[in-house]
């Protein structure tokens, strides 16, 4: 007996080997992007307070708590400008991650093909596997990571897709998708009778000029777009596994179906306590894309004095840097930069599905003096290669 033929399909996460690969060599962790610093102090106090209160020890709603789904519903209303229904369109998941595969199940028959944008978030590959679909690739082209429209129309006009992932902002690239972007997109989807599934769980980490826009408050556009989000890096808890989905009820009552068996529940204690932080004033949101475009910014000029060029992101809290001039592959250099210099970074293969090994990348999602630290190690790479 071995075991099924689906597992052998694809790799165990690139993202979390690089993690036990920093581990083993004491680097810094600039590989698995998650933050290393703590969430805000209120919503650690209202933990506490609930977990002495007590009446959350048990499972939640599966659906997720009632005071969570209101308040999430009065956050999305806000930030979207579309009234959500919290007892109609939304289901709380464990992680983005949950919420991303429960969707793909709910809507995608075995055999049928999904678009993802390519470089892709690697959970997207192993997720359309399990959901027994097949991906069509559609490429993002640097430096500005547009999309050619012909492509797009094809991977449903003649490859037949059924849906499309869309990862807004974008890991691993930093693509902020435009309202015009996003509109273009769903008109293809609407010729096609075909749906997308958005990860937006850096939807308020955005740079510069940049605008984040919820695909699925555009006109026409809700029954035809599946939200996936999550609390992870919006309140710095990336450990509390506190995600969603929104969703037009059709596709609620199909999703809450998959996420109740893989699940039951997200926990229910800190969907309580995650209310404080769905609760937050706007100015909460603003300084949070302030404090990431400190740190990008500051990152960046480590980059250049260790002479590696790369794309600004957009949004989200990732780069890809170049290492053409080094003459190692990506896996190489990744293994050589923990070992010797004293930083994990992720191998850019991972991201693409054409071969790609010039390219590797850093998270920034540290505290000051951790990237200051990670920074001046890269610094001293010239001295090396
Ligand atoms: N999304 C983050 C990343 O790409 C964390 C991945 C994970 O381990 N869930 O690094």
């Amino acid at each position: 007996m071995e075991p099924a033929e689906r597992i052998g399909r694809f790799t165990e996460s690139v993202i979390r080997e690089q993690t036990r690969i920093a581990h083993l060599f004491g680097a810094i962790n600039l590989a698995q992007g998650f933050p290393d610093f703590d969430p805000p102090r209120d919503l650690v106090q209202a933990l506490e307070q609930v977990l002495q209160k007590g009446g959350s020890h048990q499972y939640a709603n599966t659906w997720g708590a009632p005071e969570f789904r209101v308040a999430l519903a009065e956050k999305l209303t806000r930030t979207s400008g579309r009234s959500v229904d919290p007892d109609r369109e939304l289901t709380v998941t464990c992680g983005s991650t949950e919420a991303m595969i429960a969707s793909l199940m709910a809507i995608l028959n075995p055999g049928d093909r999904v678009a993802v944008f390519s470089p892709f978030y690697e959970n997207y590959n192993a997720d359309g596997i399990l959901s027994g679909a097949q991906a069509v690739h559609i490429r993002l082209h640097a430096p500005t990571w547009n999309f050619d429209r012909s492509e797009l129309r094809e991977a449903f006009a003649e490859k037949g897709c059924k849906a499309i992932v869309i990862c807004n902002p974008s890991n691993p690239c930093g693509k902020v998708f435009t309202r015009e972007e996003l509109m273009e997109i769903g008109q293809v989807l609407e010729e096609f009778d075909a749906v997308a599934v958005t990860d937006e769980v850096y939807e308020h980490i955005i740079y510069d000029k940049n605008r984040h826009t919820h695909m699925a408050a555009l006109p026409g556009m809700s029954e035809r777009v599946i939200t996936c989000s999550s609390l992870s890096k919006t309140y710095s808890i990336t450990g509390w596994r506190l995600g969603y989905v929104w969703a037009a009820p059709k596709w609620t009552n199909a999703i809450r179906k998959v996420h109740d068996f893989l699940t039951v529940g997200a926990a229910h204690p800190l969907q309580m306590a995650a209310v404080v932080g769905l609760r937050s004033e706007p100015s909460y949101y603003e300084r949070l894309a302030a404090d990431y475009q400190r740190k990008r910014d500051a990152f960046c000029l480590h980059l250049d004095r260790a002479g590696l060029a790369y794309l600004l992101p957009q949004g989200a809290y990732f780069l890809l840097a170049d290492i053409s001039h080094t003459q190692m592959g990506d896996v190489e250099f990744c293994q050589f930069l923990a070992q010797e210099i004293g930083v994990a970074a992720v191998p850019g293969s991972s991201f693409f599905e054409y071969p790609v090994t010039h390219l590797v990348r850093f998270h920034f999602s540290r505290k000051d003096e951790t990237l200051r630290e990670a920074g001046q190690r890269l610094e001293r790479l010239g001295e090396r290669i």
